[in-house]
């Protein structure tokens, strides 16, 4: 059994069944999330005889890195496998002083959007929640930022999921991943530092607010229903309605933040002044805290859209903002190495 990605109750559980008392599970916790061990070796406040235990009992594994490439703008890509061979990738994003990992939570995506390269992949399957918490500790390995116990100057700081997959397609193993880092004991990652992307799967929206806390980001990209099914086909199954009053019970539950609403700009379908306009009557309508994030698309081969000219990203945001709505548009981190979202594990297949 594979020791990253237990929950402390399972961990405890696993424990008790090997016959150890209850206090081992916060030891062996702070040793795998607070500094970072690699084994069981390390242990060093546990006798011989149960380090031994526990290396016979569990295994204790980092993905392995296939490859790795560092941007101009030091935006670094590895591709990562996992034990059975599949692969996916983890993108870290340095800012001044702080940075964030993207992380994967499947490998390649049931959703299907038309922009996305992941989602052209089709789906092989779920990550566990090891995997999907090990991309984050790994990036610590590298950045050397164990111990974890220090809130200030850390660098790999943030978690964003948007990397491959729909998280809420993986709904259990993403929300036992976020716990593992949220726990005060371990990697204690603060849920205002984490942001999850869904497309919308409107049942289990309320779930991530119930049961992490964490700031939500729903990929939008057309302002009716009309335009958002021609990219997004699961928006005849969630349509926009749907989502937005998901929005609005995200915002009872987590209250006081902003929900991003991610705007993917392409040239001549969804970008134009009209459309703005009545993204704005919308989410005035359902009144959420809601601000923008536009994002210049990137194109890959056999797309059939285009990027927006710089122009009309422009204006589009200006409109937004002119309503009073936040609507930056995100730099393009990575671009030499095709580090951007929806361009992962691209080059390799
Ligand atoms: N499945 C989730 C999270 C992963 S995708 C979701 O869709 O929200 C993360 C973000 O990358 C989404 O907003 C997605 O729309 C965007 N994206 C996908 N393909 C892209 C592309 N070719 N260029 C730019 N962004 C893209
Ligand atoms: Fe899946 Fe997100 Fe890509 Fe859509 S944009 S196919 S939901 S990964």
């Amino acid at each position: 059994m594979e020791i990253i990605g237990l929950t402390k109750q399972e961990l405890s559980s696993a424990l008790a069944d090997m016959g150890e008392k209850s206090f081992r599970t916060k030891q062996i916790w702070q040793w795998l999330y607070g500094q970072g061990a690699t084994s069981f070796d390390e242990m060093s406040n546990l006798s011989k005889d149960l380090r031994s235990k526990l290396a016979e009992k569990f295994t204790l594994t980092r993905p392995k890195i296939v490859t790795e490439q560092i941007s101009s703008d030091k935006t670094h890509k590895w591709l990562l496998e996992f034990a059975d061979g599949q692969r996916i990738e983890t993108v870290f994003i340095p800012e001044d002083d702080s940075g964030a990992v993207c992380i994967s939570t499947q490998v390649g995506c049931a959703v299907g959007c038309r922009f996305c390269h992941t989602g052209s992949q089709k789906i092989t399957r779920n990550l566990t929640a090891g995997e999907i918490i090990s991309q984050f500790m790994l990036v610590k390995d590298i950045y050397k930022e164990w111990p974890s116990a220090s809130q200030q100057n850390r660098l790999v700081s943030n978690i964003v999921i948007m990397g491959m997959g729909e998280p809420l397609h993986n709904i259990d193993n993403v929300i036992k991943a976020l716990n593992i880092a949220t726990d005060q004991d371990g990697l204690a990652v603060s849920k205002r530092r984490i942001t999850l992307s869904t497309s919308g799967i409107v049942p289990n929206m309320a779930r991530v607010a119930r049961e992490t806390g964490v700031k939500l980001a729903v990929s939008l990209h057309a302002p009716n229903n009309e335009k958002r099914s021609q990219i997004m086909p699961i928006n005849n199954r969630y349509p926009i309605e749907e989502i937005l009053t998901a929005c609005q019970e995200y915002q009872k539950i987590v209250t006081s933040r902003y929900i991003t609403f991610e705007y993917l700009m392409l040239d001549h379908f969804n970008d134009n002044i009209q459309d703005a306009q009545e993204l704005i009557t919308l989410m005035k309508k359902y009144k959420i805290g809601a601000k923008f994030n536009l994002i210049p698309f990137n194109p890959w081969p056999g797309c059939a859209y285009k990027p927006s000219s710089n122009n009309r990203v422009h204006t589009f945001s200006r409109e937004l903002e002119k309503a009073g709505f936040a609507a930056p548009i995100r730099t393009a981190r990575g671009q030499d190495i095709l580090a951007a979202c929806g361009q992962l594990k691209s080059k390799k297949q």
